[in-house]
């Protein structure tokens, strides 16, 4: 049965995820701006916004994060990986695009290595969806297949109701087992209505599957679309930081000269290093080919190799870039 999660029972439901040991991670302003991060109190979280400035995907994969020790002595040198150990995560307030990100995240972390540090910390965390009553114009989630109304990714999807509490949805074992934990800050559901949902205009002038035609033919790499397209991008990245499925990162050893610490650290395909070689050639010595790249990723090679979505349409990408690149510009024009 469905139940109800009232807004004033929001405190007893952050106390009992916190009191359990885990984090409660929900939309939150800073800076003038909705981001998730971990809150103590309900009266931290923003309940009304469209869609919060980062991704969540930063307390799965984080910004920065150690994974090993190295200490240097006369005889070589020792390497000691260390554990994660992560406590339940509960994010509150994703949206279901984003949602449906996590499958991405998991097949590129599970691919050809199991990263730990990712999959251990996604099977302790706890997806609570907010369906949306509001968007905006960078909103194309309807385009990509998606829409206010999916479920995957969600373990319990709620609907907010007029009077602005919560119906919830258990959709998977975990959401089950979450909404049993926390019994006391659920109720059973009457008949309460819900608002109407948001749901973005599909844009008639993209076609998935053209665009994926396009790109398994390699003669698009000479296309001088990309170029013309993509001219005024200044590879700043913050579309790959603040996109739910982009993951790239980087290893670094930092430390002194008998020690240190090996970090993994985001890095984004948009920087003219990132596919840089040792020799001093770089394959991708232009931004358009570093774009062309990222295209290609989410609309080629997550389709084609894992069976997921590259892109969820939340419109991160475009409401953050300095220099209004819309990448629902670029799929119109690559559906031609
Ligand atoms: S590419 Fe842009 S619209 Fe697509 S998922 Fe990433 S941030 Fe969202
Ligand atoms: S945010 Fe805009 S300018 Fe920055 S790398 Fe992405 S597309 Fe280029």
């Amino acid at each position: 049965m469905d139940k109800l999660l009232r807004k004033v029972n929001f405190d007893k439901l952050i106390g009992s995820v916190v009191n359990r040991g885990g984090r409660f991670i929900a939309p939150s302003l800073d800076a003038r701006q909705v981001v998730f991060k971990a809150v103590k109190k309900a009266e931290e979280i923003s309940f009304d916004h469209i869609l919060a400035r980062n991704s969540y995907k930063e307390y799965l994969f984080p910004q920065t994060e150690v994974i090993a020790d190295f200490t240097v002595h006369k005889d070589g040198i020792d390497l000691q990986g260390r554990d994660v150990e992560p406590s339940t995560t509960v994010i509150f307030g994703a949206r279901p695009c984003e949602a449906e990100s996590l499958s991405a995240l998991r097949a590129v972390f599970t691919w050809d290595f199991i990263d730990e540090f990712y999959t251990q910390r996604e099977d302790k965390t706890v997806v609570l969806t907010v369906a949306c009553t509001k968007g905006d114009e960078a909103c194309f989630c309807t385009t990509v297949g998606l829409s206010p109304e999916s479920t995957s990714g969600s373990d319990v999807y709620l609907k907010e109701t007029e009077g602005g509490d919560y119906i919830a949805k258990a959709i998977t074992d975990r959401g089950r087992a979450f909404i049993e934990e926390h019994a006391a800050a659920f109720e059973d559901a009457k008949d309460t209505k819900t608002k109407k949902l948001f749901m973005p205009e599909k844009i008639a002038g993209i076609d998935l599957a053209r665009i994926a035609e396009r790109l398994s033919k390699k003669e698009h790499y000479d296309d001088p679309v990309w170029a013309r397209l993509t001219r005024k991008c200044i590879g700043c990245g913050a579309c790959t930081f603040v996109c739910p499925t982009c993951h790239c990162f980087d290893i670094t050893d930092e430390g002194m000269a008998f020690g240190g610490e090996r970090r993994k650290n985001w890095d984004s395909c948009q920087y003219d290093t990132f596919t840089l070689h040792a020799s001093g050639h770089n394959p991708r010595e232009f931004q358009y080919k570093r774009w062309r790249n990222r295209f290609m990723c989410k609309f080629n090679i997550y389709p084609d190799k894992f069976s997921s979505k590259g892109c969820v349409g939340c419109g991160r990408c475009i409401r953050v870039c300095p220099v209004r690149l819309d990448i629902t510009e670029v799929m119109e024009e690559m559906s031609k």
